[in-house]
């Protein structure tokens, strides 16, 4: 990089001017010439070394821009495993959660339906314990692949933890989210997980919460979806249930009198 490039137009002007001086005092034959010679030499030292500076700086400048890059990778990388279910690659619980509280909010600001299903694993210990734990991780993992498939890309299937799986449909009303369930519990019901030479089939039970655009907490509409679960569970299995939707409800203040009591 030449010293135009790295803004020394001035220097590189007062040098020029100097050269030309220089010139004229040898032609003249000037006493002077030698100092002049001498100061304009310090004159390019200086320069130079300026010049060196400049370089370093900005080769540190380049570094640390780099650097920052890396680090800002890294922390987007920290957060994204922050939210990753490591075993299925799905959301985590505390990304479902974070997800739902935004869909929540959305969707009691805008009057809008909003759904939610808890998905679990019939009978998940027995396929443990039948064809080991690493068998059981790829039905999780299958479970996954089939749960995210049979959504729309704007809802959002998560891992909660153990063989508890959960969706978020935004938009989507009881007799919708139904839909969604079921189809989700058929894909299921008709897949069959390869490990080592077997054929691994596998059911699961879904319960359905709504709200009919509005709901207090999230709590709320995932303890609805959990009773929901319970009923499939007890119903026989592979089986989806739903809550009757949730409307605001607003918690009667502490100590306040019961209607009618
Ligand atoms: P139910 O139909 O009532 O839900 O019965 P279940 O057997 O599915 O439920 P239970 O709660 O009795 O057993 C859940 C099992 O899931 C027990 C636990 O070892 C297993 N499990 C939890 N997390 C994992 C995991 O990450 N990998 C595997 N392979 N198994 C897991
Ligand atoms: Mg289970
Ligand atoms: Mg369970």
């Amino acid at each position: 990089m030449n010293a135009f490039a790295l803004g020394f137009h001035e220097e590189e002007r007062v040098i020029a001017r100097c050269r030309t001086c220089l010139e004229q005092a040898e032609h003249d034959d000037c006493c002077m010439r030698e100092e002049f010679t001498f100061l304009l030499g310090e004159y390019e030292k200086l320069f130079r070394q300026s010049m060196r500076l400049v370089k370093m700086g900005d080769r540190m400048q380049q570094k640390l821009a780099t650097l920052n890059e890396a680090l800002e990778r890294k922390q987007e990388e920290l957060l994204r495993l922050a939210a990753t279910d490591m075993l299925t690659g799905l959301a985590n619980r505390r990304a479902f959660m974070e997800t739902a509280h935004q869909a929540l909010s959305r969707a009691t600001r805008h009057a809008l339906p909003l759904s939610l299903f808890l998905v679990d694993a019939d009978h998940f210990k027995r396929i443990n314990d039948t064809y080991g734990h690493d068998a059981g991780d790829l039905v999780l993992r299958n479970i996954a692949v089939i749960g995210k498939a049979s959504l729309r890309a704007e809802d959002l299937f998560a891992r909660l933890g153990g063989e508890e799986f959960a969706a978020l449909l935004p938009d989507a009303d009881l007799a919708e989210s139904l839909q969604v369930a079921d189809r989700l519990r058929s894909n299921m019901a008709q897949c069959a997980v390869p490990v080592q030479g077997h054929r691994i089939g596998y059911t699961v039970s879904i319960g359905v919460a709504t709200i009919g655009g509005r709901v207090d907490t999230v709590d709320r509409l995932i303890k609805a979806a959990d009773e929901a679960l319970y009923a499939a569970k007890a119903a026989g299995r592979n089986q989806v249930a739903a809550h009757a939707p949730l409307h605001s409800c607003t918690p009667a203040p502490c100590g306040a009198t019961p209607p009618g009591g």
